[in-house]
Order: C-alpha cells, then structure tokens, then sequence
C-alpha cells in the first residue's frame, strides 16, 4: 500500500498548495486496502467527519490521477475504482473477489505493441492492461473440499 507522503509528496513537486483538504483525501486513500470506489471515499469521509464532500473528493480523484500516484481501473463489472500507485508505468493484477491489487511489470507488451503498430500502421503512444482473477486467499476458500 502507498502512504500518505507519497501522494503529499507527488503533490508538492507538481507544485500544488498542500491544502487541509488535500492532505485529508491523501490520508484517506493511503487507508484504503486494495482497490476502491470514489463512493468508497465519500462514505469514509463521512464517517470519519473530514468535512471533505464529494465533489472536494471527486476533483482531489482526477488531480491525484493527473499526477499518476492513483490509477483508474475499469472492473469488469463496469464499474470503475482506483488504486493508488506509483507514477511509473506498470500493470495490475486484480482481485475480483476482495479487490486485493498487485503492480505487475511490463513482460513483453512492448514487443506485442511494435508488432501491432507494424501490422496496422499506428503510431502507438500508450496501452493500459489489467488482469482479474482470484488472488491467492481468495482461490483457496473458494476450493471445493
Ligand atoms: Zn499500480
Ligand atoms: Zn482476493
Ligand atoms: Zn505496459
């Protein structure tokens, strides 16, 4: 899991002025085991009375996204979440079923990439892959005895 500095600190080198509000919603996602909702926040928000609504929630969402410490998923469910990262490129492995979240590296996607860009004749400028399944935990209580 990433802690708050992390996202203070992206934040601070982007230039930003470290708000109440931000530095609330940073500590906020840093608590967030695996991935999640925008909703997720709000209601964590609440809970908490951070005095930080949603649209104070939404907007810190997309900055935090701009910055490339939080990622946007599209879950199969077509719903979307967030984790929250490193701004380098990677990839996720996904639980589906409690949401853990792993960074992958990028095996041979650059070449998968060049060849597609040869066959089709594009300049390709960025891909995004996720992958679901069950994470280790998950499969195991899911296994018929
Ligand atoms: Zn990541
Ligand atoms: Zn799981
Ligand atoms: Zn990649």
């Amino acid at each position: 899991m990433t802690d708050a500095t992390a996202l203070i600190d992206a934040l601070d080198r982007a230039g930003y002025r470290l708000t109440e509000p931000r530095r609330a919603m940073a500590g906020l996602i840093s608590d967030q085991t695996g991935h999640f909702t925008a909703a997720d926040l709000v209601v964590d928000a609440r809970t908490r009375r951070l005095g930080i609504g949603r649209a104070t929630i939404f907007r810190a969402l997309d900055l935090f996204e701009d910055l490339g410490v939080v990622e946007r998923l599209d879950l199969p469910s077509g719903d979307h979440a967030y984790v929250p990262c490193e701004p380098i490129h990677h990839h996720h492995v996904i639980c589906s079923s409690c949401g853990r979240t792993e960074d992958v590296d990028d095996p041979g996607i650059d070449a998968v990439t060049r060849s597609v860009a040869r066959r089709t004749g594009f300049r390709i400028d960025s891909h995004r892959l996720e992958l679901f399944g069950l994470c280790p935990a998950c499969a195991g209580s899911v296994d018929p005895r």
